[in-house]
């Protein structure tokens, strides 16, 4: 106990003597001393990706410690990154245990950086991932024991109300008008149950949204938050959803009248993020339902992913001599979906194969008899072919009376105060 304390004050001591000696050197030679700290040394992983090996040199026991930056390469796991960079395998097993008490392991994806301090002779003192933007966790070895530290910066959000019109594409206006692109995907993919994105979008239409902007709580902009709203104003017809998060807890987004925007089926099977960044209402395919062509087709470059409309077992995927490659799904409700002259049939689609809704079932290409590449989409009810741009898909959800009176209200809350 005594040898301890003695030992503490000893090196204390030694900390002060260091320091002065710093602090003297700094204000006599200020050129040398910045020069005599010595940047760390790298230390050189598999994948030879060290970002920063610099020292800060006021810290007075910094210059005991090598600092790299790591990056998980695809398929790496982090134990497998640590001992690529040759640090000790008993090391790394503790770290990653540590580590393992507050994060998901299968949730770390490549890319991510991986912060290790260590001592001169190699060992690793401190590892550290900032996992999200507003997440840091750091696991540091006191001498006995690897302790958990996590710092969470404090956010608040800012709803943005941002109004545009569109020019050239429904992507291109909502861009233009600086909405993040999370969030125009999020609008595109939820407005692709219910909008056809290659017939109903002209120049002139509006998309409006209503989207969280979240800063940190010393007013810096980090990221963009969740889309709380979103509007199309086309000549047909006005499209509009709300996110609500429901008395049990689950967040989704609904109508005004508390159907689910989720339809059972999609009305863009095609990757619609591609179609409305494209130039899809220039080109519109012909619409033709009549006489043998019974569906509607989707004009896009060939090799974009076409998606199963809706949850369902596939009946047939394989090759026919009018449609090409072709993959037919049926789906609850006594619907079936087909799909044809694809370029290829994706992996894992196969009579009797499960698929679920927006998996990729195959590309567009222009198999069969086809004058260029485009998916030919057909819905068939009863086994009898319809008009998808004629249907109105069941919803996923409808929201019960009580969750509709508290919807409305966040509604009439919201719409008074965007003006919406
Ligand atoms: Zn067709």
């Amino acid at each position: 106990m005594h040898m301890s304390v003695l030992r503490f004050a000893i090196r204390n001591c030694y900390l002060a003597v260091v320091f002065l000696v710093l602090v003297f050197i700094a204000a006599y030679y200020p050129s040398r001393a910045t020069a005599s700290v010595k940047a760390g040394e790298a230390r050189k992983s598999a994948s030879g990706e060290i970002v920063e090996v610099a020292q800060a040199p006021t810290i007075p026991d910094s210059d005991t410690r090598n600092q790299a930056v790591l990056k998980l390469a695809r398929g790496q796991s982090l134990s497998g990154l640590l001992t690529s960079a040759d640090y000790s395998a008993a090391v790394v097993f503790d770290v990653v245990d540590s580590l393992g008490q507050v994060l998901d392991m299968k949730r770390i994806l490549a890319g991510q950086e991986v912060l290790v301090r260590s001592s001169r002779e190699g060992w690793i003192e401190e590892v550290e991932l900032k996992v999200s933007f507003d997440r840091t966790v750091r696991t540091k070895y006191d001498g006995d024991d690897w302790l958990i530290e996590e710092d969470i910066t404090n956010t608040y959000s800012i709803p943005t109300l941002s109004i545009a019109t569109i020019e050239t594409s429904l992507f291109e206006a909502a861009r233009s008008n600086k909405v993040p692109a999370p969030v125009v995907m999020r609008a595109i993919e939820l407005f692709s149950f219910n909008v056809d994105f290659q017939r109903d979008i002209k120049p002139g239409d509006k998309l409006i949204t209503l989207y969280e902007k979240i800063y940190s709580h010393d007013n810096k902009y980090m990221i963009a938050g969740d889309l709380i709203y979103a509007r199309l104003e086309t000549d047909a017809k006005n499209v509009e959803f709300w996110q609500y998060t429901r008395l049990d807890g689950e967040t989704d987004y609904y109508e005004l009248d508390g159907r689910s925007v989720q339809r059972t089926l999609l009305k863009t099977p095609v990757d619609s993020v591609r179609i409305s960044s494209g130039f899809g209402y220039r080109k519109i395919p012909t619409l033709n339902f009549e006489g043998l062509h019974r569906g509607i087709d989707f004009a896009v470059r060939s090799g974009t992913p076409v998606m199963a409309a809706g949850d369902g077992r596939v009946l047939i995927a394989g090759w026919h001599n009018t449609y090409g490659l072709r993959v037919k799904l049926s789906h609850a409700n006594h619907y079936d979906t087909m799909y044809a002259h694809f370029s290829k049939i994706a992996a894992g689609v196969y009579a009797g194969a499960p698929v679920s809704q927006g998996q990729v079932i195959g590309y567009v290409g222009s198999t069969g008899l086809s004058t260029g590449p485009h998916c030919h989409y057909e819905v068939h009810y009863y086994g009898t072919p319809v008009n998808p741009t004629k249907l109105q898909f069941p919803p996923e959800h409808q929201l019960d009376s009580e969750d509709i009176v508290v919807l409305n209200s966040k509604i009439a809350a919201l719409s008074n105060h965007f003006g919406l």
